[in-house]
């Protein structure tokens, strides 16, 4: 019988979107990703997904063409980052407002 004052901690927690609460309009730049760029969008197959674990807010989806919450996306740029081929692109928010183009 298992001692039941051993419990077997790990890191992977399951965080939902928003566990920061919405972003509101402080965002100052906004992931944009390149599915021409992007590896499962452009093969078709399920690989990659860094952008999908790197998230702190898990706000991007784990799909053929990852989609982001951007109610909840803080524009932190990790994804950005973590991209191996550079599909995502961080732009400033202020393109959005002036161009009075919105998601
Ligand atoms: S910018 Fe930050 S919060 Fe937004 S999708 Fe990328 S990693 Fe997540
Ligand atoms: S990290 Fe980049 S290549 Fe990988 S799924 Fe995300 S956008 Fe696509």
């Amino acid at each position: 019988m298992p001692d039941s004052r051993f419990k077997v901690l790990t890191s992977a927690s399951t965080s939902g979107p928003g566990d920061a609460g919405r972003t509101g309009s402080w965002r100052v730049e906004r992931p944009i990703i390149d599915y021409s760029r992007c590896t499962p969008a452009k093969t078709g197959k399920a690989s990659c997904h860094l952008c999908w674990l790197y998230c702190p807010d898990n706000v991007v989806s784990k799909t053929l063409e990852p989609k982001i919450d951007l109610e909840y996306c803080k524009g932190c740029g990790i994804c950005a980052e973590e991209c191996p081929v550079k599909a995502i692109e961080m732009v400033s928010e202020e393109q959005f407002v002036k161009g009075g183009e919105d998601e």
